[in-house]
């Protein structure tokens, strides 16, 4: 019985990330209290707060990094009133994933100052290139 129950309730969730696809991040304002999205259909916004819990339930998006409801909060109806992962929830998820990757694009391009040190390695790699540019010819003339 429980077991049917947590797989229509995360039918539920899959949905509502799908949806949740179909607004763009760049909606979401970011303040002291949390994160301010607008409603899509409704002049309304809500606030999306994070909740510094260690929760272990099944009920989790697995694209929105493993987080559950528990982890959140949206002042919607489907959130605060339904208790639902709504996809305000899994939009201020995805734009902290999108925050994130591009935080690390930079340190990446701060990094590559030092690449010298790091010749051998890339010595390394240009050999196993050449080794499979071969191999790739080798199949192109027996072709
Ligand atoms: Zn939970
Ligand atoms: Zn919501
Ligand atoms: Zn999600």
């Amino acid at each position: 019985m429980n077991k049917g129950k947590l797989t229509s309730k995360l039918k539920d969730l899959r949905q509502r990330h799908k949806t949740s696809l179909s607004l763009s991040t760049a909606t979401i304002i970011e303040n002291e209290s949390g994160y301010i999205v607008p409603s899509s259909s409704t002049h309304e916004t809500y606030l999306i707060q994070e909740n510094n819990t260690n929760c272990s339930c099944k009920l989790i998006c697995t694209d929105c990094s493993n987080i559950c409801i528990h982890n959140y909060s949206c002042t919607c109806l489907d959130a605060s009133v339904k208790r639902n992962m709504c996809k305000h929830i899994h939009l201020v998820c995805r734009h902290k994933f999108e925050v994130a990757q591009a935080e690390s694009l930079n340190t990446n391009n701060s990094s590559s100052l030092q690449s010298d040190l790091l010749i051998d390695e890339d010595e390394t790699r240009t050999i196993e290139a050449d080794i499979i540019t071969e191999l790739c010819k080798k199949k192109l003339k027996s072709l």
